[in-house]
């Protein structure tokens, strides 16, 4: 999962991304782009999820764009080059891949998002933020991803979640930033209420970086840096099996190491890095603690 942002406005789109690349338990954490111009049709391509399956759809996008009349034709094929895709990448969970840019058809630019839990079917939106702050309304498809992780959480998250749920689709639709400095106050509530707060995280980090699309000029550039703030970061990968993450104490209050106490059970499951070709205690976990110190008091 990664923070992605648009609107549509007519005569041009706008886009935000945050730069964090991890594996699938936070294992690692880097940096990335997550995004791809296409200027020659005036379109721009963002995927969220898996990284090798983005990698593939990024890479099978520019072969299939150039092979396209524009952008409408380029979104009709865009399901059955996705589907592939994501067959070679062994079919990860939880993949989107959107596309942006100007539709001949409808005179303007449109945007589409495509799901792997909807057989990539193409489904026009206009604005998309995700993950969406708890004061906005999220969108169908991350409540009930949302749901399913809720289902498979401990207990206190799913005795919380009526409440979350009721009072959070009850908020108000996104709106289309009017300027830059409303993207990065937007950013910058994502990061806050859904990466540092506890509740249903997502790694939101790295840079944020803006993106506008017009007919024949693309200008993306970073505007916001979410920082090295260590308090922050500590908290963000609280509960994560990053080596920050391992080492901090457990959030249930045991006083044991996380490593130690509830991520004990994951030791001899297949590292989330690897596709199950290693085992977690031979590969990103950390050597005990007394080898190594605790961070104490997190
Ligand atoms: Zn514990
Ligand atoms: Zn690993």
């Amino acid at each position: 999962m990664t923070m992605i942002g648009f609107a549509t406005y007519g005569d041009h789109a706008e886009f935000i991304t945050d730069t964090a690349n991890y594996t699938k338990y936070v294992e690692s954490l880097g940096t990335t782009t997550k995004h791809i111009t296409i200027n020659h049709i005036d379109a721009a391509c963002l995927t969220q999820g898996d990284g090798h399956f983005g990698d593939l759809a990024m890479s099978a996008l520019l072969q299939v764009a150039g092979q396209v009349v524009g952008f409408d034709e380029l979104t009709l094929h865009a399901p059955k080059w996705l589907d592939e895709m994501h067959v070679d990448a062994e079919r990860p969970e939880n993949c989107l891949v959107f596309l942006i840019g100007y539709s001949e058809e409808a005179g303007e630019f449109v945007a589409y998002v495509y799901a792997s839990e909807q057989g990539f079917k193409r489904v026009k939106v206009s604005r998309w933020i995700f993950p969406a702050p708890w004061n906005l309304q999220p969108s169908g498809i991350e409540l009930r991803r949302t749901r399913r992780y809720i289902d498979q959480a401990e207990q206190s998250r799913v005795d919380l979640w009526p409440q979350v749920e009721a009072s959070w689709t009850k908020r108000p639709k996104m709106t289309a930033p009017a300027s830059v400095e409303e993207w990065v106050e937007l950013a910058k509530s994502v990061r806050e209420q859904r990466c540092l707060d506890d509740f249903a995280q997502i790694i939101v980090h790295g840079k944020v970086v803006h993106t506008r699309l017009e007919r024949g000029t693309v200008a993306s550039s970073v505007v916001h840096d979410f920082g090295s703030d260590d308090t922050a970061l500590l908290k963000m990968l609280r509960g994560t099996r990053h080596p920050f993450g391992q080492m901090q104490a457990c959030w249930c209050g045991s006083g044991e190491t996380y490593r130690d106490c509830h991520l004990r059970w994951a030791w001899d499951q297949p590292c989330g890095c690897h596709k199950g070709e290693k085992l977690f205690k031979d590969c990103h976990m950390v050597p005990p603690s007394a080898e190594i110190g605790v961070i104490a008091g997190l």
